[in-house]
Formats: structure tokens, C-alpha cells, sequence
């Protein structure tokens, strides 16, 4: 017997519309590309949404078709989320941080029709431009006054385009399952793979994002997320802004310690959101200026171990629980976080740091196992650990254009991940599985490797790469970037980790160098250090 209540869909329409009519006046502030601060309400927001979403239709753009992004963190991007989902089309976020090659791969692969530009990009298309198979013209996210010089082709202003379109626009109804947002993951090997979100999904992961065991967004949260809302949607919190009317703050093109400080001091967050460079540029600058945050309680952090330090520093300086996350672009993002619980303000410190560490617990609508090789489920025990699977309608079942699903029998999605569960139900991740690290049979986790060498004070960064041994087959390496001025041997950095780590997990070597190569989402690149390090120990 079915139930007898109604069958509305879940719409991203109906966030922006919730919104205007709940949330009228709650403030979206954005650093704009341009330069000031640029202010207004998400009432604001939801007319120039209905503008675009006229101005989209007069492009003569169709439900299905895939529109472009190429921006960081402002109002005109928040505005595009909504317009173009809102009539049916799907937007592509692309990240610009990529290379040009996996650029041009993405927008063919999906089929642009149009690009909505940031001015900072408009060198980076015009170097590929001759290369785009689909895109009909380009939009400039700027006002007329600062439309810039430019060798592309079928430009238009963005102001100048929703400028005479009218604010009344009626969005259509359809299926919930219709495709909202597609984001490409930036892996290390191969093209980029699509993952395409629905209504249904994103709001449902929206719930999630926002839920007291998570976030804990509400109408008098003011939340900067640093996050990019070209990675994975800002892990959802723009539409979390439209469902609560929190007071949103976007950080914009600059993402160092001192602009965001500033943003923080003005507008005063009390959530933060970022991965841990970020974290780590911020509190360097609060160190070196000899300032703390006030406003802000809560810092999610994820998309990398968050190491102890950094938890330690922001609760010790200034007061702020650094709640670790984990999830990845399949999973929409979110698939873990570490809730602060009654039992957390009653124990110890450093034992909740033990917990701060973990990735968390997963929610309702998310299920999690781990298994060996072979596909036998391992126990939650915080003994065992093995590939991390996970499934739920905010999961991915297929990538982008593939013909073949990507889960398993049973309905899994393998992360990729390798992971303990331990008793209580909180997520460890122990490393990518292609990065953990085989030595004679036993595995070593780099992620621990590395969290303990970064709570060394002369060490700024650390990565931990498996290289060849004869003896062991692959035995660990330690690069480490050393703090400005500051003086560290091998053997002081091999002392200091003695008692934080199995005997045998200790570094056969350590590397120091001025740099480590990241990816386009700011993890470390290790694919390149494995190749020119490989012989490393057996030369
Ligand atoms: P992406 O799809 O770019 O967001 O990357 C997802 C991957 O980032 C995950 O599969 C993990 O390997 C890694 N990741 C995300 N959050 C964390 C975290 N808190 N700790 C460790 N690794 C993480």
C-alpha cells in the first residue's frame, strides 16, 4: 500500500524562492573580483536569479543543455547556481586552478554551451579558446565599465545582459532526478571524470551539510566558506544559505591569511569552512600579527587530514573547535564530520583532539563499510582497516557519459579511500589507497606519517611517498618544507617522531625542499614525487 501524501519535487528553484520569502533580507557580502565589497539580500539574489534565468532563455538555451563557470566566491556565481539550474539547464563548475589541457577536456566533454567568466580567467580562455568544440559565447562576470580588452569571440557583459530582463519569471516544475550541477573530480592520472548532481540529490545534500550533527546552519549563522564554489559546490553551502537564510560571506579571488582575516574582522562568521592550506595561511598570519579570531566558533576542515596542530592551535589560540569532514565530489561532497558532543566538552583535551582527528561519523542517508581486497567486510573495531565503501542517494552511481555503472554488486562505491571504523562508528582515514605505503607485507599510512612530522615547529609542510626498497619493497620517504628560516637536520626530524609512531614505520630518508606540488584542489600531488624519487633507496 502506497502512502497518501503529496509528490512534490525537490527543487533548487524552490531554495531561491524559500528563501525570498523567509529570508528577505539576510546579506550575502562579497569581495568582488573588481575590488570592493559589493552588499546585498538574498531578495536581491533571488530577482537577478529570475533576470538570468529570462536572459538564459533569449540565449535560446534548452532544458538538458550545460552551461559553464569559471569564478570564484561571489554574489554573480551564487546568482548562476540558481538561474541556471532553476530553468532546467545544468551548471558546470570548472576549476580554474587546472591545466589548460584538462580545461579544454572538461568543457568539450560536457558540452558547453555558454562560459560565465571571472575577469581573472579571461587570459586562461583566451589561451584555449581556439580549442572549444561547443561553446556558442562567453560571459563576463563584470558591469561595463570593466569589460576588458579581449582576443574571444561572441563576448557579452554580464551586468549588460540581465540588465533589462524583467524579475518576473515563473520556474518550471519537472522530475527531481534532472541533472542540476556537474563537477569533474581532478584526479592524478587520466582525464577528468564527471559527476552529475540532481535536484534531488543536492537538496537532500543540503539537508545533510546543514544538519545539527554537522554544520548547524540556521537563519543567525554567518558562514565564509573558503571552499571554493568551483570545488564540489562549496560543499553545499550556498544552497544551505538559500534553505536558512544564513548571512553568507564570499571571500572572493584573494584567499590568503590577511584578506581573509579581514573578511573575518568585519563581517565576523561564526562557521568557517576550508581545506587545511588555507587553515595554515590563516594562522600563520594571526601568529605573525599577534591577533586572535573572536566571532568565529566552528571551522569545518576537509578534502586533507587536518593535522593535531592545527586543531590544537585554532582551540588553544583562539578557542575555535576545528571539526574534521571528510567526503569527496561523488559523494556530493559530504560523507563524514566530527560533531562536538555533550561527551567531548566532559573529557579530556587531549583525548577529544584523538577524536578531532578522526573524520567522523556519516549520517543518515550515507551507509559505510570497509573491506579487504577481496571484498569481505572487515569489522568496525578501530582495529582492522581496509577499502572504504559507501552508498546513498547523494553517492554517484555513474560518472559523467559512462555506459558502466561505478558500483558493485551490492550497490558500493569503493572511495579509493583506506579506512578504520572504529567502535563507536567514527571514520579514520588511513590513506588513499594508492598512497599507502607496502612495506615487507604490512601497510604504513603516510597521512599518520605526515600529521606527525607537520607537529614538528621548523616543519611548514610534510609528504610521505612509498619508494622502492630491496629488502622491503617499498619503504617510506619524508619531504619536508622547512618554516622560513628555520633549522632542522634529518636526524632532529627522526628523534622527533620516534614516539609518535611505530619503530617501523620511521622514514628509511628525509628530503628537504622549497616546495611540494599540489593538485588543482589543493592535495598533495604525489604521482610526480613517486617518479623522481623511485630509486631513491636503491640507487
Ligand atoms: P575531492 O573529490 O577532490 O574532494 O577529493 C576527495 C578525496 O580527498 C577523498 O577521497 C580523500 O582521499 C581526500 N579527503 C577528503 N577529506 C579528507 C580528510 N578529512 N582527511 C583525509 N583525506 C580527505
Amino acid at each position: 500500500m502506497l502512502g497518501n501524501m503529496q509528490d512534490g519535487h525537490l527543487l533548487i528553484s524552490g531554495l531561491i524562492e524559500h528563501a525570498e520569502t523567509y529570508h528577505t533580507d539576510s546579506q550575502i557580502i562579497s569581495r568582488t573580483v573588481e575590488g570592493p565589497i559589493h552588499r546585498y539580500t538574498l531578495k536581491d539574489a533571488a530577482n537577478r536569479s529570475r533576470k538570468l534565468a529570462n536572459a538564459l532563455d533569449k540565449l535560446g538555451l534548452k532544458q538538458g543543455d550545460v552551461v559553464g563557470t569559471l569564478a570564484w566566491n561571489t554574489f554573480r556565481h551564487f546568482e548562476l547556481y540558481f538561474g541556471v539550474s532553476g530553468i532546467g539547464c545544468v551548471v558546470n563548475t570548472i576549476n580554474p586552478r587546472l591545466f589548460p589541457e584538462q580545461l579544454t577536456y572538461i568543457i568539450n566533454h560536457a558540452e558547453n554551451q555558454y562560459l560565465f567568466v571571472d575577469l581573472s580567467f579571461v587570459g586562461l580562455l583566451e589561451s584555449i579558446s581556439h580549442s572549444l568544440e561547443t561553446v556558442k559565447g562567453i560571459i563576463i562576470l563584470t558591469d561595463k565599465e570593466h569589460m576588458p580588452e579581449t582576443t574571444l569571440q561572441n563576448v557579452m557583459c554580464y551586468e549588460e545582459l540581465i540588465a533589462d530582463e524583467s524579475e518576473e519569471y515563473h520556474w518550471p516544475n519537472f522530475d527531481e532526478n534532472t541533472a542540476s550541477t556537474l563537477c569533474y573530480t581532478s584526479g592524478t592520472t587520466g582525464n577528468p571524470k564527471g559527476v552529475l548532481y540532481s535536484h534531488r540529490s543536492t537538496i537532500l545534500h543540503t539537508w545533510i551539510v546543514s544538519s545539527g550533527n554537522v554544520a548547524k546552519i540556521s537563519s543567525s549563522s554567518v558562514i565564509l566558506p573558503v571552499v571554493p564554489m568551483f570545488h564540489v559546490n562549496a560543499w553545499g553551502i550556498p544552497y544551505a544559505t538559500a534553505m536558512f537564510g544564513a548571512k553568507l560571506v564570499l571571500p572572493g579571488p584573494l584567499l590568503d591569511g590577511a584578506s581573509i582575516f579581514e573578511l573575518i574582522d568585519q563581517e565576523k562568521p561564526d562557521l568557517l569552512m576550508g581545506v587545511p592550506t588555507v587553515w595554515l595561511g590563516l594562522l600563520q598570519y594571526l601568529n605573525e600579527t599577534n591577533q586572535t579570531l573572536e566571532s568565529v566558533k566552528t571551522a569545518l576542515v576537509g578534502g586533507a587530514a587536518a593535522p593535531r596542530a592545527m586543531i590544537q592551535e585554532f582551540e588553544e589560540k583562539h578557542n575555535v573547535f576545528l571539526m574534521h569532514g571528510w567526503g569527496m565530489t561523488e559523494m556530493s561532497p559530504l560523507g563524514t564530520a566530527t560533531a562536538r558532543t555533550a561527551e567531548m566538552d566532559i573529557m579530556d583535551v587531549e583525548s577529544r583532539y584523538d577524536l578531532q582527528q578522526r573524520q567522523g561519523k556519516t549520517f543518515y542517508g550515507v551507509e559505510m563499510i570497509i573491506t579487504d581486497d577481496a571484498g569481505k567486510e572487515l569489522p568496525k573495531d578501530g582495529e582492522a582497516f581496509g577499502r572504504l565503501l559507501v552508498r546513498g542517494p547523494t553517492v554517484v552511481e555513474r560518472y559523467f557519459k559512462s555506459n558502466e555503472s561505478a558500483l558493485d554488486k551490492n550497490g558500493w562505491f569503493d572511495t579509493g579511500d583506506v579506512a578504520k571504523i572504529h567502535p563507536e562508528g567514527a571514520m579514520e582515514i588511513v590513506d588513499r589507497s594508492k598512497d599507502v605505503i607496502k612495506s615487507g607485507g604490512e601497510w604504513i599510512s603516510s597521512i599518520d606519517l605526515e600529521n606527525a612530522a607537520v607537529g614538528h615547529p621548523s616543519v611548514a609542510e610534510a609528504c610521505v611517498i612509498g619508494v622502492l626498497h630491496k629488502k622491503w619493497d617499498e619503504r617510506p620517504l619524508l619531504l619536508v618544507v622547512k618554516v622560513e628560516d628555520q633549522d632542522l637536520s634529518k636526524e632532529e626530524m627522526l628523534v622527533f617522531l620516534e614516539d609518535k609512531v611505530a619503530k617501523w614505520w620511521l622514514p628509511d630518508d628525509v628530503i628537504f625542499v622549497t616546495e611540494l606540488p599540489h593538485t588543482a584542489t589543493g592535495k598533495l600531488l604525489k604521482t610526480d614525487l613517486r617518479d623522481q624519487y623511485k630509486e631513491h633507496l636503491i640507487k
